[in-house]
């Protein structure tokens, strides 16, 4: 950790400074390492900090950061949204787009707006197109078509591998910590699995598919309607994920352009739906190994 907090966000908001003006001067390679760096020491620095996980507590620490937010002259609108998503969190709902638009942030001066920019930014005069948009994570682009289908065949092998020879008392083990145990995360891919086969069918019968938003991460203590041994589980994921795959085969190029709007994030392409769900998998890969481990 770094101990002077002003020395900290000097060097920060150095290393942005010298970014744009290395970009101003077409150094993009130099430009990449500073950002790089930047957001580096962010991730680094963030990493050991203690975040409570329960709604309620996290409604509070946004409360607050909203509040800090605001001393530093926030856009009014982002501030408002923060309030309106926090409020849904604490009531055990997932914010909509509605109440938490993608924001855009000038990419010059640092003008932020919520509504797709049509006009130059009304501080620097940038163009619209050239504000940075924030997606809600890095799933939806992740993969192209062809990769998404290969990493969507691939993780049930690698989740194979990972739970070979584990009994069922070991997977049905809880972490540690009380978090979950293997059997929870393998609920929880074939519960996204069922979600991402629900989609592509809505995708493949309807021009502008509603998609409903579902917590599908909540679900995976849920022991409802589930096979009993975790290996059960695990198998009906993987058929159930090679039927998917055998739908996604039959979509022609332009198909993986159809647009749906998403409750909670908004308009939202087939092969972004598709990415989003094959990169989500990779995530709880990690997890699985710890706890064979
Ligand atoms: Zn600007």
């Amino acid at each position: 950790m770094i101990d002077d907090t002003t020395q900290w966000t000097d060097a920060l908001i150095h290393l942005f400074a010298l970014a744009a003006r290395l970009e101003g001067e077409g150094q993009y390679n130099l430009a990449k390492l500073m950002r790089a760096a930047a957001d580096s020491l962010c991730r680094r620095e963030s990493y050991p900090l203690e975040i409570p996980s329960d709604p309620e507590r996290l409604a509070v620490e946004v409360q607050r950061a909203t509040e800090a937010l605001s001393r530093l002259n926030m856009s009014a609108e982002l501030l408002a949204a923060s309030r309106q998503g926090a409020a849904f969190m604490a009531q055990g709902k997932l914010s909509p787009i509605t109440a938490t638009p993608h924001p855009y942030v000038c990419r010059g001066c640092g003008h932020v707006t919520l509504a797709p920019p049509a006009e130059p930014c009304p501080i620097c005069g940038a163009f619209a197109e050239t504000f940075q948009k924030f997606m809600p994570n890095y799933w939806f682009d992740a993969l192209q078509p062809e990769a998404a289908r290969e990493r969507l065949r691939q993780t049930p092998l690698v989740v194979e591998q990972l739970i070979a020879g584990l009994s069922d008392e070991a997977m049905n083990q809880a972490a540690p910590d009380g978090g979950w145990a293997i059997r929870n995360t393998l609920s929880h891919l074939r519960d996204a699995q069922g979600v991402l086969d629900f989609r592509v069918d809505l995708f493949l019968q309807e021009a502008h598919p509603v998609l409903e938003s579902k917590a599908v991460f909540a679900w995976a203590k849920n022991e409802a309607e589930r096979p009993p041994s975790p290996r059960a589980i695990f198998e009906s994921y993987c058929a159930a994920r090679a039927e998917t795959l055998r739908k996604l085969e039959s979509f022609a190029p332009a198909d993986w352009e159809r647009v749906g709007y998403h409750e909670e994030f908004g308009a939202v392409t087939l092969r972004q739906q598709v990415s989003y769900f094959a990169a989500h998998e990779g995530t709880h890969l990690a997890q699985i190994r710890a706890l064979c481990g």
